[in-house]
């Protein structure tokens, strides 16, 4: 198996030991790294898949550092890939063999906090969890809450435009980030919002939310902080049937209830979690939900007497409500850790990452099944269903004769199937490398090309990231910007590690 990634420049690598030597100058001490050992922690991001050694490693400290390395490279014609904590699940930090990759973890400070304003500005290095860590103290909480957030850095998480078990009613990471501070490729520093709720002229910071490190380097972030609620009270709803959990949780939505988070596991999902966590998941259903209250005593209590009405309606098997805040972080101890869970029952595994109107959701599931006989892989399903995103975990065991192969022609089919449906190729993981050559069946050629011209505004010498996203790149040498050669934009295909 391969990934195309763009040619590397033999003339760049042929000066790797100058570039390294001239990034030392910008950031001195042990902020370069360059020998193969002491890269190779770098080498991959969550989709381990693929594997690339970089050029060289530079770990910046200050704004005025990333400019100079973002200038030095630009005026060098040096590719670079911005890195935060490498957690992505689609290779968006998978670093290229000519490129500098640019990790951002040395950002790790929480700059202010502003109870007043509600928010908080952070550097990008700063975990997701860390936000909350420093607001709670006063009842506040970050709500984007990726089940990585232990790890993933604020910057990744704008540049993925990440989500979690709260934004079903709280919003993805762009309805959570006011400003940010961002350099250009060209080494110029900007800053797009603020603490204000809106700003003139064009909307640069939704475009700059979920760019995936093509557009620039985010070097901080001002973020909306929120009051915890004054109540949360979890449900645990197991049915007989995929089917009747999915019908479910269109119900729910259908009735005007917004929970604070509805997750659903399927059985293989279930037994896994409770194998590991042992939250006292039910272990007799086909499915579980997972539904979150919030809100004023009162109010919650009235919620849950409604969903619980709404769930018997669509037979459920059982029904659990959490008496104490224990117990509703025991609930939901199962669902974060299933990711891992799963590693434990199969050698191997292919995180998927579709978005469905919910409606589909029964349709898709039932389909899915069938998939599995078709392609010979069990599949154990974990995912938001209030916003409609699915995670099925693809299982194999990449030692097992094409079974990786299989895994992700299946993968492809389960994600046309989402965009089939009305849906689209990722809820919050981003494209990367990933699903790049399935932009095709979610996009025409008019709205590829738009996008690209945005991209060539930005980074007209394609310097940033390239290989990510875009299945090609060919406008910026087609609008006559700066020296772009077709024949650098060729992508031949990097063997997988
Ligand atoms: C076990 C597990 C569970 C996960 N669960 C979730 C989940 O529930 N929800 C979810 O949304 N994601 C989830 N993820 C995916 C991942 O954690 C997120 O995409 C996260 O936002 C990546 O952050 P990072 O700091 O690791 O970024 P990286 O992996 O380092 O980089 C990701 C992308 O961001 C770019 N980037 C990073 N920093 C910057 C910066 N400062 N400026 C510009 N571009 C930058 C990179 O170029 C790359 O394109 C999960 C991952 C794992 C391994």
């Amino acid at each position: 198996m391969s990934v195309a990634m763009p040619r590397p420049k033999a003339e760049i690598l042929a000066r790797r030991e100058e570039i390294a030597a001239e990034l030392r100058r910008i950031v001195p001490g042990e902020g370069v790294v360059s020998d193969p050992d002491g890269m190779r922690p770098f080498e991959t991001d969550g989709l381990t898949a693929y594997r690339q050694l970089p050029m060289v490693v530079v770990l910046p400290e200050t704004v005025a550092q990333v400019s100079r390395i973002l200038r030095y490279c630009h005026d060098n014609s040096i590719r670079v890939v911005p890195r935060g904590s490498g957690t992505s699940l689609s290779g968006g930090a998978l670093p290229l063999a000519d490129g500098v990759l640019l990790v951002m973890s040395r950002f790790n400070k929480v700059l202010e906090v502003d109870f007043d304003n509600r928010v908080a500005v952070v550097q990008p290095g700063v975990t997701n969890l860390a936000v909350t860590r420093a607001v709670e103290h006063r009842g506040f909480y970050y709500a984007p809450d990726p089940s990585s957030q232990i790890a993933c850095s604020i910057g990744g998480n704008v540049a993925e435009n990440s989500g979690g078990v709260h934004c079903l009613k709280y919003g993805l990471t762009t309805n959570n980030v006011l400003g940010v501070e961002m350099v250009l490729i060209t080494g110029e520093v900007i800053r797009l919002g603020g603490k204000h709720l809106d700003a003139e002229g064009f909307d640069l910071l939704g475009l700059m939310t979920g760019s995936e490190g093509l557009l620039g380097v985010v070097t901080e972030v001002t973020v909306r902080i929120l009051r915890s609620p004054e109540t949360a009270r979890a449900l645990l709803i197991g049915f007989p049937t995929n089917e009747d959990a999915g019908r479910c949780v269109g119900d729910i939505i259908g009735a005007g209830i917004i929970p604070g988070g509805m997750e659903m596991m399927d059985r293989p999902a279930i037994h896994a979690a409770e194998d590991f966590v042992h939250a006292g998941y039910p272990l007799d259903v086909e499915a579980l939900l997972i539904v979150e209250l919030d809100g004023p005593g009162e109010e919650v209590d009235e919620l849950i007497a409604r969903v619980k009405a709404i769930a018997e309606d669509n037979n459920a098997a059982n029904l659990r409500v959490s008496q104490s805040e224990e117990e509703r972080a025991v609930f939901w101890a199962g669902r974060k850790a299933a990711f891992p869970a799963v590693g434990r029952i199969s050698p191997d595994y292919y995180c998927m990452d579709g978005t469905i109107p919910r409606k589909a959701l029964p349709k898709v599931l039932a389909r899915m099944k069938e998939m599995e006989a078709e392609y010979g892989l069990k599949v154990a399903n974990v995912f938001h269903a209030g916003d409609g995103n699915l995670h099925p975990l693809i299982l194999y065991d990449a030692n097992k004769p094409d079974e990786l192969e299989r895994a992700e022609a299946f993968g492809a089919e389960i994600l046309k199937l989402c965009v089939e449906v009305g849906g689209v190729l990722t809820g919050e993981h981003g494209v990367g490398v990933e699903k790049r050559d399935l932009m095709g069946t979610m996009f025409n050629e008019a709205d590829l090309a738009q996008q690209e011209r945005i991209k060539c505004a930005f980074d007209p010498r394609q310097l940033l990231n390239p290989g990510k996203v875009f299945p090609e790149l060919h406008l910026c040498a087609e609008l006559g910007r700066m020296h772009v050669h077709k024949g650098e934009l060729a992508f031949p295909d990097i063997p997988r590690f």
